[in-house]
């Protein structure tokens, strides 16, 4: 299994990748959660990345394409992986599917051999910015969040007409209840694979 996440802030998308990662026995790969880790460790990464992340805008393509280049060699990748919140722009999804061809296990990038599946959940704005201001993050201020859907919109909403014009685009209503959403995710996920 070979999936993304994708799908505005606060729709779900780390909840739902955790618990499918750990159904699945696969590993649950988030940038977000990735760079946090490097800001409280202070790494040069860590430095270059925490101004972007507190101002709600996404850190540099190629600060990503290393931290991902570097996970996805990881022995522990072979077997599949979800992607929680990569990739998030349209250079990033091109640089993933060249990586995807080297990568042990990788396989083909589209096409009907293809294993790779891009999930939205889909959840209007008001429903995410409610959601955001209850979960309490350090970048979930009200400001930064209202920057951090903008940014959604322009940069990384293009992605879903990326993977749709591939035939492999997954699209699930993510304003139901948590168990509502991975049921639906189990279902259409095992009818996709
Ligand atoms: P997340 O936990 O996925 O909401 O990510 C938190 C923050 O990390 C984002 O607001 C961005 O600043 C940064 N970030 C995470 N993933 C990416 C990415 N693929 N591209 C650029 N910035 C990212």
């Amino acid at each position: 299994m070979q999936l993304i996440f994708m799908g505005p802030p606060g729709a779900g998308k780390g909840t739902q990748a955790q618990l499918l990662a750990a159904l699945w026995k696969i590993p649950h790969i988030s940038t977000g959660d990735i760079l946090r880790a490097c800001v409280v460790a202070k790494t040069p990464l860590g430095e270059k990345a925490k101004a972007y992340m507190d101002a709600g805008e996404l850190v540099p393509d190629g600060l990503l394409m290393d931290i991902v280049q570097e996970r996805m060699n990881q022995p522990d990748a072979k077997a599949g992986w979800i992607l929680d919140g990569f990739p998030r722009t349209v250079p990033q999804a091109a640089f993933f599917d060249t990586l995807l061809c080297d990568v042990p296990g990788g396989g083909p990038t589209s096409g009907k051999d293809c294993a790779l599946r891009a999930v939205n959940l889909d959840v209007p704005d008001n429903v995410l910015v409610t959601r955001l201001l209850s979960r309490g993050r350090q970048d979930d201020n009200e400001q930064t969040i209202r920057r951090r859907l903008q940014v959604y919109r322009e940069q990384t909403e293009p992605l879903i007409e990326f993977y749709r014009d591939r035939e492999q685009l997954v699209a699930v209503d993510g304003d139901r209840s948590m168990q509502e959403v991975t049921a639906q995710l189990q279902q259409v996920l095992s009818r996709n694979s």
